[in-house]
């Protein structure tokens, strides 16, 4: 008898990193397993796992924390993994043009190997880095290499508990963008449903405070990124990690802060803001699962993207009482968010006076 392969099978498939390719001859599609194989088709992302892009930049004989120390520092000075470096310094540059970073703030990684990464050292800005800055760790944070003998950054087991934990992760990125990360002072995530991009690109949760580069931190935010890519640290800033490049984790952050931003700049206009409907949401959420990009909204019915406000926060479903899938934000929000946006948006209002 032929094996009849439905969605839940191919997505089984994509969480334990299998090919959906790679299916047995002659197998049977569900007709919605053929839908998601269509939508995945154009994406190409799922095939990106953390495994094939570091075997891309890996050398024929892979290099890994237990080879010998002349492999590991001939690997540390090959072309490719320089090209890496340069990479760093592009977007620790961005990051301080755009104001993400401060003082010796924020840090940058990438995976280099099946148990190495490549990371921005320690106590450096990251606007003015040298490729010679860049320091090489093994997964638990010791040191391998260093191009000019500076120590990798304390944050940097933070990094590494989401590549641990996220096998997907290839690179990562955290840095205290100010409007982001003030939401993340004030502990309120930033509501849903009112930019495609956001829709689209972030997947966000806000990880509990903890001092900064202990490994309890490491793990709270390690915690969140099986379903999210974008973690509001609270009291501190934000993390990403992106599945395809150091770049694509970069952007995550100017999607956040441009969003957090717009959503502050809305409400103060003093009008009700609106939101976009179920369904609207809905068709965002495929292109989202077509990227390879985690959502914990993913498969849920257009009624459960609405009832469960859990994902929604600050705004409450107006469906079923009317009939309409219309709601706004400011009728309809928390009324601890709202008084807490408008003490935020009285407080900015009187500076700028
Ligand atoms: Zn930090």
């Amino acid at each position: 008898m032929k094996q009849v392969i439905s969605v839940k099978d191919l997505e089984e498939m994509v969480r334990s990193g299998r090919d959906v390719r790679s299916l047995p001859e002659g197998a049977l599609l569900t007709p919605s397993a053929r839908d998601f194989l269509r939508e995945m088709d154009g994406a190409n992302a799922y095939r990106v796992s953390a495994k094939n892009y570091a075997q891309a930049v890996q050398p024929e004989k892979p290099v890994t924390s237990k080879s010998p120390k002349a492999e590991i520092d001939a690997y540390f000075n090959s072309p490719k993994v320089n090209a890496l470096k340069a990479q760093i310094c592009d977007v620790g540059r961005r990051l301080w043009q755009r104001e993400y970073v401060d003082g010796n703030g924020g840090n940058i990684a990438i995976r280099v190997g099946e148990d190495i990464a490549l990371c921005t050292p320690t106590l450096v800005s990251k606007g003015f880095m040298k490729e010679n800055d860049m320091c090489l760790v093994d997964l638990d944070g010791n040191q391998l290499c260093s191009g000019n003998g500076k120590k990798r950054t304390s944050e940097i087991l933070m990094h590494l508990q989401i590549m641990k934990r996220q096998p997907r992760a290839v690179a990562t990125v955290h840095c205290h963008p100010p409007y982001a990360t003030g939401f993340a002072v004030a502990g309120v995530e930033p509501p849903t449903c009112m930019i495609p991009e956001y829709e689209v690109f972030s997947s966000v949760a806000i990880a509990p405070y903890r001092t900064p580069g202990t490994p309890e931190m490491g793990k709270l935010v390690a915690d969140l990124v099986d379903k999210h890519n974008t973690i509001l640290m609270a009291n501190h800033g934000v993390v990403a990690w992106s599945h395809n490049d150091v770049e694509d984790a970069y952007f995550k952050m100017e999607i956040l802060e441009a969003y957090c931003r717009t959503v502050l700049v809305a409400h103060q206009l003093g009008k009700p803001v609106n939101t976009m409907t179920p369904a609207q949401l809905q068709d965002l959420l495929k292109i989202k699962q077509s990227l390879g990009i985690p959502d914990p909204r993913i498969g849920l019915k257009e009624c459960e993207l609405c009832d469960n406000e859990g994902w929604r926060p600050g705004v409450t479903c107006a469906v079923g009482g009317n009939g309409s899938h219309d709601r706004s934000l400011a009728s309809s929000a928390d009324p601890d968010a709202e008084a807490l946006v408008q003490a935020i948006t009285d407080r900015i209002m009187n500076d700028t006076q």
